[in-house]
């Protein structure tokens, strides 16, 4: 398959190029020119595959010689070794042969290493890099902006893969305690270093983007983005849509599918919307926002205004001009209209954000992150406002303990930290405090070769 600029649709390249490059070189982003459609009979089939299995076989669409089947079989077995299970809040996992009926359901994303969805996206990324690099001997540098989650994903999907070097770039006192030690504690002499930031998420993202945008040191440094500008990122995010729908189908034949997906910068939907483009049986997409809402706004009015952010609970959702904006517009060709035929939203302040995570934990003995929490509100509100029965499924995007604090605080209990967490809080932190500067992040990069 080939990919195109955003800002030049003849502009084509392959999926190495577009991987590798991030960007086009007029600085659009890469869309897939095209989308494989799948018919009952084939999606039957895909929905009766393990995952790993049915994320091999989506991804041959979405690459290119450079991959072999086998190659992506045992890519994708390797990066999908945990389970993602479809769970009621009572703790009863979906099995599509034998379903117990049930109309709502967790989608716990956050059983991989970093304890995030991000996990998804990052492993199947780091693989294929790591593939591609190989095979050509070349190097990259990758310089990645974090409000939290995305650096430990893309940090530990790239720890120690040679030719490889990864800065990740954080807002200082912006990420959670238990982040922060994900992102800081990769190893002395390993490839990743994190580097804090006096500043805001937007403004690493705005310093990553100005690292690109300089050829010089573009050049320089062969720098590559691991942020879900890269189109590497999203289209595994379409993967687990696709199979969990065809899960919940096969259980529930009859009814209609809905995801609420708590969002930032919109990576997490764009995967969704393209699950659905190829056939996935999903009926609609409620998103759900923090404070941060230029696009629930935009789904309410159909202007778009992007903002700069505001901190919140859900910090990893804190983005005022969402990377992938674009390849949304681009999927609905620029309709609005048709748009909010499928996507539906709304935004909530931290204070329904707790208010819920109290409930839902009291209530109903179901512990979820405060991002979780945001989208189920908004699953909540959906449902309320409408007759039609839907099949619910709530995107699960985080482990409650990456939180540790901060839900701490809002149930006044105690949140155990699993294993892999309690190694990372142990491990001694390292990071290199920085203010926003061009030139600083450049020395900072030769010194660091
Ligand atoms: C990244 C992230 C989000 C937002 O996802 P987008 O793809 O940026 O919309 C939500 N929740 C958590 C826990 C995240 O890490």
């Amino acid at each position: 398959m080939k990919y195109h600029s955003l800002k030049n649709p003849d502009y084509k390249v392959d999926f190495s190029e577009a991987l590798l490059s991030s960007l086009a070189p007029d600085g659009g982003l890469y869309m897939p020119d095209s989308l494989p459609r799948f018919g009952e009979g084939e999606l039957a089939r895909l929905g009766a595959l393990p995952f790993h299995a049915c994320a091999a076989h989506l991804s041959r669409f979405f690459v290119d010689d450079n991959f072999s089947d086998d190659d992506l079989r045992d890519l994708c077995a390797d990066a999908y070794d945990f389970p993602l299970p479809l769970k009621t809040m009572g703790g009863v996992v979906l099995d599509p042969a034998t379903p117990e009926p049930g109309d709502a359901y967790i989608m716990e994303m956050f059983h991989g290493p970093t304890l995030a969805f991000k996990d998804f996206a990052a492993r199947f990324m780091g693989r294929t890099v790591s593939h591609l690099l190989s095979r050509s001997g070349e190097s990259r540098t990758i310089l990645v902006a974090t409000s939290g989650d995305t650096g430990g994903a893309i940090g530990h999907a790239f720890l120690n893969l040679p030719g490889i070097r990864v800065f990740i770039l954080f807002p200082e006192g912006g990420v959670s305690s238990v982040q922060e030690h994900q992102l800081t504690s990769m190893g002395k002499n390993s490839n990743v270093k994190a580097i804090a930031v006096e500043g805001t998420f937007d403004d690493c993202q705005a310093l990553v983007k100005q690292a690109f945008a300089n050829k010089d040191m573009s050049a320089a440094h062969n720098l590559m983005s691991a942020n879900s500008i890269n189109v590497g990122r999203v289209i595994p995010q379409s993967f687990y849509y696709f199979w969990t729908s065809l899960q919940v189908k096969g259980a529930f034949p009859h009814r209609p599918i809905a995801y609420a997906v708590p969002s930032g910068n919109l990576g997490n939907l764009t995967g969704g919307l393209i699950a659905r483009k190829m056939g996935a049986p999903i009926d609609k997409f409620v998103v759900g926002n923090n404070a941060n809402h230029p696009f629930v706004d935009y789904l309410e009015t159909g202007t778009y205004t992007p903002r700069n952010s505001v901190p919140t609970l859900s910090n990893a959702m804190d983005i005022g001009r969402p990377n992938n904006f674009p390849r949304i517009l681009a999927l609905f060709d620029g309709d609005h209209e048709q748009i909010t035929k499928v996507c539906t939203g709304s935004h909530y302040s931290d204070e329904q954000t707790e208010r819920h995570l109290r409930k839902t934990y009291s209530r109903a003995g179901y512990l979820m992150c405060p991002h979780t929490a945001v989208g189920h509100l908004a699953m909540q509100d959906f449902t309320g406002a409408t007759d039609k029965k839907y099949t619910e499924i709530t995107v699960s995007t985080a482990h409650p303990a990456k939180f540790k604090d901060e839900v701490e605080r809002v149930i006044r209990a105690n949140v155990p930290l699993p294993a892999s967490l309690k190694r990372s809080v142990k491990a001694k932190s390292r990071k290199h405090l920085m203010v926003p500067s061009l030139a600083d992040l450049d020395a900072y990069i030769r010194d660091n070769v």
